[in-house]
């Protein structure tokens, strides 16, 4: 994720801070100053610190279960609404992502229960509000306080909504009987539902937390609901199904000229580099990279000089999601080299997005 840096390391995981974050620290620090002097400032720093390592021990709660299925989780990035856990993939048989989507506000409960005990009061729920709990704590309060706040933590995860943990929840429990598909869109509505509520209810009391809090639910939902549905219709294509066989070729020693030509007599935006001994491909010619290189002075002479090396690669019987994945983390496209080490194919975003679409008209028939 961008605008964040990592701070250390835990479990395996890389922690990571959103420079929003830092923001909202220090407004904090400030807001509890006018408010109360440096005692306050402090006492609000230290809840507001404290707050957000219960967000990352959720966070952890998530990650350490799914490791007991398999699922590393690479890093944990800390924001101003909350923590996110980027699991490699999400567990999909239904009974291990109920356990993973609970173990997340299990935590909040037990720190619940646990700041209870020790501060001899559970606070209760109705006593106070997210957005009021970041006020007029004094150090005494802070693990009533605390407390409190956990609770309203794990509630608002257990919503029955995307991108909630509930919805989670929910969608592992309508996937048994109607399929993935369906089941996340089911809940992915429940969260569109609840975001326009909150919008709503930020809108007539004036909450500018609220309303952000519920545009991030509305974007979250739609966001995991087309991601779903993409990979259902790609599964069980390989990365043959996708590949162009059809194109035009450069050499490294091509002059851009040549390249240029190429460009205006084709159809094609990208161009595979090849080397003459063994066919061998030595890189990726992008129409972008074209344009920027004929624009430069001086001028590249070959296209050597422009090409884009080291491309990703995969095989012509791989998963079309890997091929996928690999095009999502920035390349142009993924090459497919054949066992003599020539070019079988090429795969771009544009074309498997050309294949999607068919793909969708199918399954609508
Ligand atoms: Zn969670």
């Amino acid at each position: 994720m961008s605008w964040s840096f990592p701070i250390g390391r835990l479990f395996g995981s890389e922690l990571r801070i959103h420079v929003t974050f830092l923001l909202l620290l220090g407004w904090i620090a400030y807001a509890g100053w006018q408010a109360g002097g440096s005692t306050a400032a402090i006492a609000h720093t230290l809840f507001a610190i404290a707050l957000f390592a219960c967000v990352i021990a959720h966070e952890f709660g998530h990650a350490l279960t799914a490791r007991r299925y398999g699922i590393a989780t690479p890093d944990i990035t800390l924001l101003p609404i909350g923590g996110v856990a980027r699991m490699e993939r999400m567990p999909e048989k239904p009974g291990q992502e109920i356990v993973v989507a609970l173990a997340g506000p299990a935590v909040n409960l037990a720190i619940w229960a646990l700041l209870g005990l020790l501060s001899g009061t559970f606070g209760a729920a109705g006593s106070g509000s997210n957005g009021g709990a970041l006020t007029g704590q004094t150090l005494a309060s802070l693990p009533a306080d605390l407390a409190r706040v956990n609770l309203w933590i794990a509630l608002f995860n257990l919503l029955p909504a995307f991108p909630m943990d509930g919805g989670r929840v929910l969608r592992a429990l309508l996937a048994m009987r109607t399929g993935r598909v369906t089941a996340t869109r089911r809940a992915a509505q429940a969260g569109q539902a609840l975001a326009l509520l909150m919008g709503l209810a930020g809108f007539a009391t004036g909450n500018l937390i609220l309303l952000l809090i519920g545009f991030f639910i509305l974007m979250a939902a739609g966001a995991e609901s087309s991601e779903v549905a993409m990979q259902s219709a790609l599964r069980g294509l390989k990365a043959r199904d996708a590949m162009i066989t059809s194109y035009e070729t450069l050499t490294p020693e091509d002059s851009l000229d040549a390249a240029a030509a190429a460009l205006i007599r084709t159809t094609q935006h990208e161009f595979p580099v090849i080397a003459a001994p063994g066919r061998r491909p030595v890189g990726l010619l992008t129409r972008t990279d074209l344009f920027a290189a004929l624009s430069q002075t001086p001028r590249p002479r070959e296209v050597a000089a422009v090409m884009q090396r080291d491309l990703p690669r995969a095989g012509p019987e791989d998963e079309l999601e890997k091929v996928l994945q690999l095009l999502a983390d920035g390349a142009p496209a993924v090459m497919i080299p054949g066992l003599q080490g020539g070019l079988l194919g090429y795969v771009t975003r544009e074309n498997v997005g050309e294949l999607m679409v068919m793909m969708a008209n199918r399954q609508q028939r």
